[in-house]
C-alpha cells in the first residue's frame, strides 16, 4: 500500500521541469477579475507547457491558469475537441 501511495505522490516528469516552482503560486489564481499576466509570461517561457496543457485538460482541472490556458480557454478547447471528434467519428 505505502509504495502505491507514494508512486501516486511522485511529480510527473514533466512537472519536475516546470517553471511555475519558480515563482508564487498564488500568480497562477489570480481572483476573479484579476488579471492572469503574470502567470501567462511564465507560462509563455516553460519548457512543458504543452504536457502541462494536456494533462489539465485530460484531468479537466477547474482552476487556475495551466499551460498558459484560463479555465475558459480550456473549456473552449475541450469542446472544439469532443466537436472533432463527433466528426471524425461519423
Ligand atoms: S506551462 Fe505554466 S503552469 Fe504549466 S508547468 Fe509551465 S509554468 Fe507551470
Amino acid at each position: 500500500m505505502q509504495r502505491i501511495t507514494t508512486k501516486l505522490l511522485q511529480p510527473l516528469d514533466w512537472q519536475e521541469r516546470a517553471r511555475c516552482h519558480e515563482v508564487e503560486p498564488e500568480i497562477f489564481f489570480p481572483e476573479r477579475g484579476g488579471s492572469s499576466k503574470a502567470a501567462r509570461s511564465v507560462c509563455s517561457q516553460c519548457t512543458v507547457r504543452e504536457e502541462c496543457l494536456e494533462y489539465a485538460l485530460n484531468n479537466k482541472e477547474q482552476f487556475g491558469i495551466w499551460g498558459g490556458t484560463s479555465e475558459r480557454e480550456r473549456r473552449r478547447l475541450r469542446r472544439e475537441r469532443a466537436m472533432r471528434r463527433l466528426r471524425t467519428a461519423s
